[in-house]
């Protein structure tokens, strides 16, 4: 079933203009390649002197900054799982990472928020079993959050938006 308030689309994130973009982040929060590189770019190093203060962030769970220069006012840094071959409890993790980053979302009263494939570049989870997990943890959250607008999920890649899609027309 489609909701009209999931959107595809396929612009780079750190161009959206949404009350907070997700970041596919590294347990120590101190920055790294893809997504992560791309959004510490933008925000500037008032990001990363946040970040330090964190802590680091295990596995699954989600921290929320400001978004500095970026044009969202929120980034919401999550740690997916690293692929090992799906027995590690890769899908459970995943899916939590998506649950926490909905939890600060109801939590901080956010409208509009963006989120990459999380753990599907460098971290190497298979595309459409990642887009099964967040569809339906979107899914989720649109029922439990009537604040909730909109959920936008960036597709960096045709194979990635192909994964969306699908995951979409399933119930
Ligand atoms: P992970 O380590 O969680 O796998 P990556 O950053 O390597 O994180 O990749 C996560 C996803 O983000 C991949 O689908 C990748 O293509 C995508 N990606 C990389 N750069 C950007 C960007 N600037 N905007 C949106 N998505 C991006």
């Amino acid at each position: 079933m489609t909701d009209s308030r999931i959107q595809l689309t396929e612009e780079d994130i750190t161009g959206i203009q949404a009350d907070a973009i997700v970041n596919a982040a590294n347990n120590s929060l101190l920055g790294g390649g893809g997504v992560d590189g791309a959004i510490h770019r933008v925000a500037g190093p008032e990001l990363l002197a946040q970040c330090r203060t964190l802590g680091g962030c295990p596995t699954g769970e989600a921290r929320i900054t400001k978004g500095y220069n970026l044009p969202a006012a929120w980034v919401i840094h999550t740690v997916g799982p690293v692929w090992r071959g799906g027995t590690q409890r890769e899908p459970e993790l995943l899916a939590r990472c998506y649950r926490n980053c909905f939890s600060l979302v109801r939590e901080h009263g956010l409208r509009s928020v963006a989120f990459p494939a999380i753990s599907t570049g460098v971290y190497g989870y298979p595309k459409e079993e990642a887009a099964r997990i967040a569809i339906q943890e979107a899914r989720r959250a649109l029922a439990e959050n009537e604040n909730l607008a909109r959920v936008l999920f960036v597709c960096f890649n045709s194979d990635t938006r192909l994964a969306y899609e699908k995951a979409l027309t399933e119930p």
